[in-house]
């Protein structure tokens, strides 16, 4: 030890940043102690390298600005790709001054699967795999009831975490930090190759992304918006949520930064704390799907694991479309093929749509969220949709099914935020644009929108699939 050549390899994966990043703070305080540099490297697991799911795209767009960040300060972020042991076999056999692999952990789905594998294969070269919670304000066992057993409901979990101590932002000196940043020849040409030809084929043009930016974005909601949260975060027409999603799905801001900038904030206390309750849930699923690893494929409810979903196609394929007739829901789901985006409480509305007014399988549209969502997280998506469903840890009860057109005028009471993503309901006046089935055949004329043509009439009668929803999950035999 204490040798000058030593080398700590930083594995980044969903935390491009370079501030309060544990694994990253390890190697320095190590390299402090020590002495050494530090590089950094990803992962490109072979089966992900496409950029056809809308989120690998921002996702890689994120890695290829962090690369350049770290270029830009006498670095590199270099790519490995292949089977994990042949991936970390050619970056030792390229930097033999490694002596130790630090990594922000993964501990559910399969990340957990990869560090095992990561974890055997470093062992066996005798390189400590040092791992540590990063990406959650608490660790997924570290908030249990009295008797050591994970919680059920959301409600006495949020009261035992409130009073958790949150750990404060580490602060890296930066000068430590880029002076000790190791440049050298990238290990694996094939790969870099790879990954350039990956962010060539890129295709959106997301304006706003990376680190610097999320900040921004944390330090601009906190100022405008955050007062008042409470009350307009269920409007999805007034951008009133902090949008931050895809920062903390990539990493680009860390989870305790928010909390400490929210928690710090001048802005009304009922809102902070409400902001600061859906971080709570964002840990509450990350624990739920820790101790239910299958849950991705499975009702954690023991009770509703045989329920016989329907496989509908046309239906499958028209609420993906947005062109279910019922506006609200096709609103939702084209911002989400546009955008890669959905504000909460479309996302509550399209999936209750999809579960309890078509009975479609869940696991589907989990399926298409985790295809389309810039912040697909497994835990929250799943916790998301089986909530929708009625069919996971503390779900909303199957009898209270949302009626997607009272949601519709309550939500969106003036149609803004249908008019944006639905243009042939342009001309469609208030009166209408929640049902516009209503509309008489002059009317369809003199508002430009010809039912059946223009836009589609709805495929279900909510009232009636309203029944056949209760039927389902009482276990009548109702066709
Ligand atoms: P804000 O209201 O500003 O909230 C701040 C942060 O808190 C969010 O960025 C997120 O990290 C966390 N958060 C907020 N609400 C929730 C919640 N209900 N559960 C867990 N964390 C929450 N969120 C994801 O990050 N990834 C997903 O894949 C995802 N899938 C979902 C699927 C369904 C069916 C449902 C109902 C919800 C899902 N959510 C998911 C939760 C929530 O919709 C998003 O986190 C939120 O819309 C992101 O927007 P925001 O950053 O503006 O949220």
């Amino acid at each position: 030890m204490g040798n000058n050549d030593t080398l700590k390899a930083v594995w980044f994966r969903r935390d491009f940043r370079l501030h309060d990043h544990t694994a990253l703070n390890h190697a320095i305080e190590a390299i402090e102690q020590q002495s050494g540099k530090w590089l950094a490297f990803f992962y490109l697991a072979p089966e992900t390298a496409s950029v056809e799911p809308v989120h690998h795209d921002y996702f890689f767009q994120t890695v290829m600005h962090f690369k350049r960040t770290l270029k830009a300060n006498d670095g590199d972020l270099y790519i490995i790709t292949g089977t994990i042991e042949g991936a970390l076999s050619k970056l030792l056999q390229a930097f033999p001054e490694i002596d130790a692999v630090y990594a922000n952990d993964d501990r559910v789905g399969d990340g957990r699967l990869r560090d095992e594998a990561a974890e055997h294969f470093l062992t066996k070269q005798s390189i400590p795999f040092y791992t540590f919670e990063d990406a959650y304000l608490t660790e997924p066992d570290q908030v249990l009831k009295k008797d050591g057993t994970p919680y059920k409901v959301f409600t006495p979990y949020y009261k035992a975490w409130a009073k958790e101590r949150k750990r404060t932002p580490a602060v890296i000196k930066r000068d430590v930090l880029l002076g000790s940043v190791h440049k050298g020849t990238a290990p694996d040409r094939e790969a870099e190759t790879l990954f350039n030809n990956l962010i060539k084929k890129c295709s959106y043009d997301w304006s706003a992304i990376g680190e610097e930016h999320a900040i921004k974005r944390l330090q601009m909601f906190t100022k405008k918006r955050l007062s008042g949260y409470k009350a307009n975060r269920d409007f999805p027409s007034i951008t009133r949520t902090s949008q931050l999603s895809p920062y903390i799905k990539t990493g680009a801001v860390s989870s305790r930064s928010i909390y400490y900038h929210i928690l710090n904030a001048e802005a009304d206390s009922y809102s902070a704390e409400t902001f600061l309750k859906e971080l709570a849930w964002r840990d509450f699923y990350r624990m739920v799907h820790f101790y239910e690893p299958d849950c991705k494929d499975r009702e954690i409810m023991e009770g509703y694991r045989e329920l016989k979903w329907s496989q509908n196609q046309d239906d499958l394929t028209s609420w993906i479309r947005g062109e279910t007739g019922f506006p609200i829901v096709d609103a939702g789901m084209r911002q989400l093929s546009k955008e890669g985006w959905m504000h909460n409480r479309l996302r509550m509305i399209t999936a209750s749509f999809l579960t309890k007014d078509l009975l479609i399988d869940w696991r589907l549209g989990e399926r298409y969220f985790e295809r389309m969502l810039i912040d697909y997280d497994p835990s929250s998506n799943i916790g998301g949709w089986q909530w929708a469903a009625s069919v996971g840890t503390d779900a909303v009860p199957y009898f209270r099914i949302f009626n997607p057109v009272t949601q519709s005028k309550r939500f969106d009471e003036n149609g803004t935020y249908i008019r944006t993503y639905i243009p042939e309901l342009n001309h469609v006046p208030d009166q209408y644009i929640h049902e516009p089935w209503k509309m008489s055949e002059e009317e369809q004329l003199k508002y430009k929108c010809r039912l059946d043509e223009d836009y589609p009439l709805p495929i279900v009668d909510h009232s009636k699939q309203r029944k056949k929803a209760l039927s389902f999950f009482k276990g009548d035999d109702e066709e």
